[in-house]
């Protein structure tokens, strides 16, 4: 008889959007005529940006001619792209990034989901709490959390960095020995970003003990804070110790389009053996490429109408955010983010459960945002709300969330 991974019936159900689906069903079902403004989502809400279009209409053309039809696109990516990633992300910071060390893949959550694969089941994992949850259940999946605690709700062997209103939502740097560690800033869902002289110790703890930082820098677009790092290869030493995942889904609307990328420095080693080798060989075996006409669209992201196009869609998404900001504040919430990141971490007021404001935002203001307590255990009585919808819904939810009492 074959046998499952065991590992897999560790997974704690992700209840969370079906249950936000489900009270949002019942309350349409008792006041259909009541319309309902989602301030919750993470996904992007403007369309692709015309430089971003034309080059996907002009590589689609190139299929359907014989001469420029591409097949399977190299495992790692087009090289054209990886360049436009090299310069524009990297070189234009002072990161000494080169074109192998960058794999073109269909997003950051596949790759920081899959980056496991390289590492040893018996590796400790350092995770932020709240978290986005992908780095939590990819570790459990891959056998490295140990047992789910539903106590603490918590997993046994998952070294857990608290993020709270006391330490300013930054983890602190863990006083066991982590072998991997999770960082993601601008941050989901906090929105907190980090500056660079606080990375730097982040990295120089690596150093010392043999980590490896995971960085997802998915937010980074939205990085205002001249402080706040870009790139962790903008600290010394990062390249030998960080790995980094980035992804086109918030800087320039691919959430539908899919693609993403990774870095793995040659420098990043474990003994004799070279991780970016490793990552490589797991890439070329398990992933086929990115579509040729999604890697042009990429291309097109950083054309200087690209950028100039995508910067203006960033900032559209950051005159939300500064609204509900100001507007939350105005209204007496304590709120945190929305400066560097289009997410708003706002804390419920008079101890409420995450989920009790939940309902009652719906019931009384008919706005729907996601509870903390979702993202893990230290986001209980916390709330997050985004700024992907358009600038209309944001101003009508802020003026009901203005006029409305627990
Ligand atoms: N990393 C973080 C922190 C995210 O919040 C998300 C999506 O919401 C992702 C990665 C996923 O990015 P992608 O769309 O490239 O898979």
């Amino acid at each position: 008889m074959f046998q499952i991974n065991q590992h897999y019936t560790e997974l704690q159900g992700s209840y969370l959007f079906s249950r936000i689906a489900s009270k949002v069903r019942a309350y349409e079902a008792e006041h259909p005529e009541e319309e309902i403004i989602r301030l919750g989502i993470g996904d992007v809400t403007l369309p692709l940006a015309p430089a971003v279009i034309k080059a996907l209409h002009a590589a689609v053309d190139e299929m359907a001619v014989k001469e420029t039809f591409r097949g399977y696109a190299p495992d790692l990516g087009y090289e054209f792209l990886r360049a436009a990633i090299r310069d524009h992300d990297y070189k234009s910071r002072g990161a000494d990034i080169e074109i192998d060390e960058i794999f073109i893949s269909d997003g950051a959550k596949s790759d920081t989901g899959n980056i496991g694969d390289i590492f040893s089941a018996s590796c400790r994992a350092a995770i932020c709490d709240p978290v986005y949850p992908v780095y939590l259940d990819s570790n459990v999946m891959d056998g490295r959390a140990g047992s789910y605690l539903p106590e603490t709700g918590r997993y046994s062997n998952i070294l857990y960095m608290p993020c709270t209103e006391e330490n300013g939502f930054i983890p602190q740097i863990p006083s066991e020995k982590a072998d991997m560690i999770y960082l993601c800033f601008p941050n989901n869902p906090t929105g907190m970003t980090i500056s660079k002289e606080e990375l730097q110790k982040w990295v120089d703890y690596a150093l010392e003990n043999g980590s490896v930082i995971l960085y997802d820098a998915a937010y980074e677009a939205y990085i205002r804070d001249e402080n706040a790092v870009h790139t962790i290869y903008e600290c010394e030493g990062a390249d030998r110790c960080a790995i980094e995942f980035r992804s086109f889904s918030k800087n320039a609307g691919f959430t539908g389009t899919r693609l993403g990328f990774t870095v793995v420095p040659k420098k990043l080693k474990c003994g004799d053996i070279s991780l970016n080798a490793l990552w490589a060989r797991r890439h070329g075996t398990k992933f086929n490429g990115t579509a040729y006409i999604i890697q042009r669209a990429g291309e097109a992201v950083y054309s200087e109408e690209g950028q100039r196009q995508t910067k203006e869609q960033v900032d559209y998404y950051m005159k939300n955010a500064s609204l509900i900001l100001e507007g939350l504040k105005e209204a007496g919430y304590t709120a945190y983010g929305g400066v560097n990141a289009p997410y708003i971490w706002l804390k419920t007021p008079d101890e409420m459960t995450s989920w009790e404001f939940f309902d009652s935002l719906l019931w009384k203001a008919h706005v729907v945002g996601t509870p903390g307590s979702g993202f893990g255990p230290c986001g209980e009585h916390f709330f997050r709300l985004t700024a992907f919808g358009s600038l209309e819904d944001t101003q009508r939810a802020m003026e009901r969330i203005r006029n409305f009492s627990c």
